[in-house]
């Protein structure tokens, strides 16, 4: 089983990397921080893709911090922040708000950066106010089934020895049975099946996190398309956890470890739709440019 580290490997869409998520607790789930005391660098699903993607990527993002001076806003990433924010006050407030009560929440949660035109940005909106109406229209069948929401943009973390294997996961719900459903939403997704649940690294890694943390207590990942309301499940059995973790072991490592001074950018599927392609253009162009100097002169004709 892939878990997603080789998918990641192959071609990454990267998503999420910079939502400015709100912290929101409802639930105190500390057990999951408090196992972890001494400060120690920590890996994201976010951290991990990046690297799979392109370590040249990673270094700029992560050890050199430069992100800043490249990072554009994308229409998807301010679509998905809206949409987050406003699942997130919905769900604070109880979960039981009129739908038409939605789209007042999507004005006010509203994100305009990275849109390219008033038109596009509208085509958004008028998305978005189909997409949290259904939303609340559909959560109250969850209300009726007696599942609880117990946390919201929760941060959760697992010692994994020489890193911290954190996540931020969108939801988590718990049955009356005692089960835990990892949510995630997707707002660019219209159909989700078990499949993709099952090799999407970041499910797996939430997975990873919370059963470890929450041994006697199962616990099952669902990817949501806010745009369809499609959903799919899929739950690592042991066997599956406990290589998971020695892959993630070992790529975290690997990712420590890795001398990032000596990588140098090279191109692939992934520089197409990357913020950092003209840095890496101009260490191209340099390259040729050395490389025709270094070229012994041809004077035969
Ligand atoms: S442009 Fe290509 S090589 Fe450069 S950082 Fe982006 S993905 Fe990596």
């Amino acid at each position: 089983m892939e878990y997603g580290l080789k998918k990641t490997r192959k071609s990454l869409p990267i998503s999420g990397t910079f939502m400015p998520y709100q912290h929101l607790e409802i639930l105190n789930l500390n057990r999951t921080t408090k196992k972890v005391k001494e400060r120690k660098p920590t890996l994201s699903p976010t951290r991990i893709n990046t690297y799979l993607t392109c370590r040249v990527k990673y270094r700029h993002v992560y050890i050199d911090k430069i992100g800043r001076f490249y990072l554009k806003s994308r229409p998807y990433f301010s679509f998905g922040t809206t949409l987050h924010s406003v699942l997130q006050t919905f769900h604070t407030e109880g979960g039981v708000a009129a739908p038409e009560s939605m789209v007042a929440k999507l004005d006010e949660a509203w994100v305009s950066a990275g849109y390219e035109s008033a038109e596009q940005e509208k085509e958004h909106r008028e998305a978005g106010e189909k997409i949290v109406q259904a939303y609340a229209v559909a959560h109250q069948a969850r209300l009726e089934e007696a599942v609880e929401t117990i946390a919201l943009e929760k941060t959760i973390n697992f010692d994994m020895g020489r890193f911290k294997l954190s996540g931020r996961v969108d939801r988590i719900d718990r049955y009356p049975d005692g089960r835990l459903e990892i949510i995630d939403y997707k707002s660019g997704k219209n159909e989700i099946t078990p499949e993709a649940v099952a090799s999407d690294l970041a499910m797996n890694v939430y997975q990873l996190i919370l059963k470890r943390n929450y041994p006697d207590t199962p616990v099952f990942s669902t990817i949501q398309s806010l745009r369809t309301g499609s959903k799919a499940s899929a739950e690592l059995g042991e066997t599956e956890l406990t290589a998971f973790e020695a892959e993630i072991t070992q790529l975290g490592n690997e990712i420590l470890d890795c001398d990032y001074t000596a990588i140098s950018p090279q191109k692939i599927d992934a520089c197409e739709c990357c913020d950092f392609l003209p840095r890496c253009a101009r260490f191209w162009d340099n390259q040729e440019l050395a490389e025709l100097l270094d070229a012994p002169f041809d004077d035969s004709d």
